[in-house]
């Protein structure tokens, strides 16, 4: 298998009216259709009920097996060809280094974001384990299958570090709490740490103290949107999902009391509306509060509430990537950029050679999240082509080469040596 496949979205640089940027009036999300009661809560899997027998590839031709967290996960094919549970190569990628375990169910999440492949307004359409989600399939796994491989030389596997995602489940607290602990009971957290990203919507600042205590390391909100209005029309009330900026900020705040400086971040979501302006301050705000953000570029995941919206132009997408790793990383500050009436970045206030030597250096551009072992700007969460085709990549999940620099630099309009 290949993650390299053709993509029907627009991707190129800019937008299809020739915008250089996604504005917020473009974005709109589609209303979510009502699910017939007869398909509601993943009733198609549980009145098939059949077996699950191990591993499970998603086959939207044969029936989907029933199967549940703790016993299940589901995790990202750039994981099951790392692990050697699936077979096949990836585009200029030998491996992946985190392992994603993403929490399954029948009834699936009960959250309806516009931008996601696991939204509910799918239940009719698709079963939840064969759901596309950040582009490609999610293979579900036995936890104790995944835990026998990883656990045979934890100190030599290829993953930095397992995350264990959230969904919006009843059992999804209660079922975080179970594979972190089998988890660390055969995997010492310092040899690969854990991540959480969790679901602020059904937790409270207990549960965050309990994932703590049971040796999560870092804990992660996706906040997804950059702001409170696109927030609620891609996440909220917009959709039909119960999703609030309010309480995702509540529990982003107690992970920082709990689990401390560097120790928690915030998932972004660039292109969905939002300004640069808002974007780098919020990624300041972030930083100020002494965490980080973790950028992805949107794109319109076939199925979702937003797939017939063009993907972030590549020139807004740099930009912000660019500022983002000048803030967490180069001690840049947003009041030092200058931006134009339309928000967006037209100098980043640093000097031209240090620009440069950034740029040069590619590591902005890569893939952003929770540190690996490489060094504490490398993520371990290199999500291969989980924002964009191979073709015309948005987040690097490997270290650019020459080539690649000189794409990007012509995206950002920076030429080498001019400005
Ligand atoms: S809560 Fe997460 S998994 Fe569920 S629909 Fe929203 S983004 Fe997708």
């Amino acid at each position: 298998m290949s993650c390299h496949r053709p993509e029907a979205a627009t991707i190129a640089g800019n937008a299809t009216d020739g915008r250089d940027h996604n504005p917020f009036a473009a974005m709109q999300p589609r209303a979510p259709a009502s699910t017939p009661a007869d398909l509601k809560n993943g009733a198609r899997v549980k009145t098939n009920n059949v077996a699950p027998q191990g591993v499970y590839l998603p086959n939207y031709n044969r029936l989907t097996p029933h199967m549940r967290s703790p016993e299940y996960v589901q995790m990202s094919t750039a994981a099951a060809i790392t692990l050697g549970i699936m077979r096949g190569q990836m585009y200029r990628c030998s491996c992946t280094r985190c392992l994603n375990l993403l929490l399954t169910y029948p009834e699936g999440c009960r959250a309806n974001c516009a931008y996601c492949g696991l939204a509910r307004h799918r239940e009719a359409e698709r079963d939840y384990a064969d759901r596309n989600f950040i582009r490609v399939d999610w293979p579900a796994v036995p936890l104790d299958t995944t835990i026998d491989i990883v656990a045979r030389d934890a100190a030599k596997s290829t993953f930095h570090r397992m995350c264990i995602s959230m969904i919006t489940h009843p059992r999804s607290d209660a079922d975080t709490v179970s594979v972190l602990k089998k988890w660390t009971d055969r995997i010492d957290p310092s040899t690969i740490p854990v991540s959480i990203l969790s679901n602020p919507t059904s937790m409270t600042r207990d549960d965050v103290k309990r994932l703590r205590d049971l040796g999560a390391d870092i804990f992660t909100v996706a906040l997804d949107a950059a702001t409170p209005e696109i927030f609620d029309r891609t996440r909220g009330k917009g959709v039909q999902s119960p999703h609030s900026w309010k309480k995702y900020w509540e529990i982003l705040m107690d992970a920082r009391e709990i689990f401390g400086p560097q120790k928690f971040g915030a998932h972004i979501i660039v292109g969905m509306g939002e300004t640069e302006h808002d974007v780098l301050s919020l990624v300041q705000r972030l930083v100020d509060l002494g965490g980080h953000s973790h950028m992805f570029c949107f794109f319109p995941e076939k199925g979702s509430l937003m797939d017939h919206l063009p993907a972030t132009p590549r020139d807004q997408w740099r930009r912000v990537q660019l500022g983002r790793y000048l803030i967490d990383y180069g001690g840049a500050r947003v009041e030092q950029m200058t931006f134009d009436g339309e928000g967006r970045v037209t100098d980043f206030g640093i000097a031209r050679g240090e620009l440069d030597e950034v740029i040069d250096a590619g590591v902005a551009f890569r893939t952003s999240g929770c540190p690996g072992k490489f060094a504490e700007d490398i993520s371990a969460c290199d999500r291969p082509y989980g924002d964009s085709p191979p073709s015309n990549i948005a987040s690097f999940p490997f270290q650019p080469n020459k080539r690649d620099i000189g794409k990007i630099r012509r995206q950002l309009r920076i030429v080498e040596g001019k400005h």
